[in-house]
């Protein structure tokens, strides 16, 4: 079996995180993980106010002193980077660009939670169709943004919101009958600026589909798309590593042949 490669989780520096550091990297490790990157919520809103969130600038120092406080008791064949996942840009695209310039970073997720219109996904009532394909329309929009600007590596959980949305009982996705065009922009933008995409797991654990879609990831290859990085977005120890080797296969499928891991923001690629 191919390694496996974990570039999106969290520890308890991240509000919603559970595990520290040490109890993470662990869990990782037991499950085959051995390039492993922590990549912990950096947000400049706070999610329910948007106002300005301070804590933003300290994210990437506390794990950093958080690893150094264990790096002695971590297995010597664990690859260990540290990321973050940064996120809302419209809010504070200046102070965005600046976090992601910390030159201990390997690694930076480009992500998007929360709009201007309605706030954050999560909290969204997903009932009325047509709110939902204005909702997709203010999605791509958000991520067009992000992928116009240079700050990240690889964009996080393209389509995602649809978790949200089944939560509450209601199927909805992003689909390329639907929103094609938008989708083929964004995916060509990211490929002529040298970044990549996430293939994001944790939608395999509750039955939503990987994050993109397949027929996305397909898309993204055809057009000469060739970065990918596996994530679980484990936010707790039971959740590391998580539906990993399910990616690597879907990837397969998808026509990939290798997964991408970076360290000091540059890409390698291992086979999978
Ligand atoms: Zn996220
Ligand atoms: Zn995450």
């Amino acid at each position: 079996m191919a390694v496996l490669t974990d570039f999106h989780c969290h520890t308890d520096i991240s509000p919603d995180g559970r595990a520290s550091l040490y109890e993470m990297a662990m869990a990782e490790y037991a499950a085959g993980v051995r390039y492993l990157c922590i990549t912990n919520h950096c947000d400049t809103v706070h999610w329910r106010t948007l106002a300005f969130s301070p804590l933003c600038r300290t994210v990437a120092l506390r794990q950093r002193q958080e690893l150094e406080a264990v790096r002695e008791r971590l297995p010597a064949d664990l690859h260990l980077g540290l990321g973050l996942e940064l996120a809302e840009l419209i809010f504070h695209p200046e102070l965005t660009e600046e976090l992601s310039g910390d030159p201990a970073l390997d690694f930076v997720l480009g992500s998007h939670h929360i709009t201007r219109e309605f706030g954050d996904y999560h909290e969204l009532d997903y009932h009325d169709p047509d709110f939902c394909r204005r909702m997709w329309d203010v999605y791509l929009e958000n991520l067009q943004w992000v992928a116009d600007k240079d700050y990240f590596d690889v964009m996080a959980h393209i389509g995602y919101v649809r978790r949200y949305a089944m939560a509450q009982g209601v199927d909805t996705a992003l689909t390329l009958a639907e929103h094609g065009q938008r989708v083929e922009r964004i995916l060509r933008t990211i490929i002529r600026n040298g970044k990549g995409i996430e293939l994001n797991c944790s939608g395999l654990r509750d039955g939503c589909g990987p994050f993109p879609s397949e027929e996305i990831l397909l898309l993204y290859r055809s057009l000469g798309g060739e970065t990918v990085t596996l994530g679980s977005d484990a936010h707790r120890t039971e959740d590391a590593a998580k539906c990993l080797a399910l990616g690597q296969e879907i990837l397969k499928k998808c026509g990939f042949s290798s997964v991408a891991v970076f360290t000091g923001r540059k890409a390698d690629f291992l086979p999978i």
